[in-house]
């Protein structure tokens, strides 16, 4: 019997722009129906940014609203998780869409270095985030973009600010963050397995190491992401053609692994989500 992965399809992201690859979607229509594209070729979850008509990252709301609503008329049971991610944006604002309610969230657990800034999630923050977030009854998935992080998302649960059941993934090769290093990917899941172990897990590697880390994930029995927000590259020498194109080259080592993308409703039934309506 195969197991069933999910991929998560991060469509957008707040860093690649047309210039770096023309398929990178920006405009809600762009980004419904580059989603739906990735969702016909396996993807069961989409990590959603949005952006200004300029290509800047934005809060709008009424951006998300949009999203969410066309993912789900054309992409029936898909989980759609908003990003809270910092990049461009003050703090007050990046959960400022959450009342519309997603499946998910992203939920970073600490602070950390990236390229040319500072992530910053201080402690205050990530604990009225994750309220915000059981509140109203949406998931976090939890961001570990260096290794405290994952130790944080255990004490949200000795808090009651986070389910044991929790969903978490591994950031890997962000320059000034963790490396996407065999042995650090093998220390993460066994650390996770004592510290959360009821948690479901994922790893996103990025840029040159996406596909690297779709492959450890399937060996390992994790989920998988990938998408147009880590890499814009489909290999070292050819750009992607679509989210899809990439969700597609893990559906197709999905066999040797003894995997299988995960419908909709079977990733809403691994991560503890109720069916779609
Ligand atoms: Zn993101």
């Amino acid at each position: 019997m195969s197991q069933p992965v999910v991929i998560t399809v991060a469509i957008t992201g707040a860093l690649p722009r047309k210039k770096d690859n023309p398929a990178v979607p920006v405009t809600p229509s762009e980004q419904i129906e580059s989603t739906h594209e990735a969702f016909e070729a396996g993807a069961a979850l989409a990590h959603i940014h949005v952006r200004a008509p300029d290509e800047s990252p934005s809060s709008a709301p009424e951006l998300f609203a949009e999203v969410q609503e066309g993912i789900r008329r054309h992409c029936p049971g898909m989980i759609v998780q908003f990003s809270t991610g910092g990049r461009g944006r003050e703090q007050a604002a990046r959960g400022a869409m959450l009342p519309l309610r997603p499946d998910m969230a992203s939920l970073a657990t600490g602070s950390v270095n990236f390229p040319a800034s500072i992530y910053e999630n201080p402690p205050d923050f990530v604990e009225g985030l994750a309220r915000t977030m059981q509140e109203l009854r949406i998931k976090p998935e939890i961001e570990v973009f260096d290794l405290a992080m994952l130790y944080n998302a255990a004490q949200l649960v000795k808090k009651g600010l986070l389910e044991p059941n929790a969903h978490v993934q591994f950031v890997l090769g962000i320059p000034n963050a963790l490396p996407a290093r065999r042995s650090v990917f093998d220390f993460l899941i066994s650390e996770l397995a004592e510290v959360l172990p009821q948690a479901t897990w994922v790893a996103a590697g990025v840029a040159r190491h996406q596909w690297q880390v779709n492959q450890w994930c399937l060996a390992a029995g994790g989920h998988c992401r990938t998408g147009l927000e880590d890499s814009v590259r489909y290999d070292e020498t050819r750009l992607a053609r679509s989210n899809a194109d990439l969700v597609q080259r893990i559906v197709d080592a999905c066999d040797e692994h003894g995997r299988r993308p995960a419908t909709a409703a079977e990733a809403r039934q691994l991560l503890g989500l109720p069916q779609a309506a």
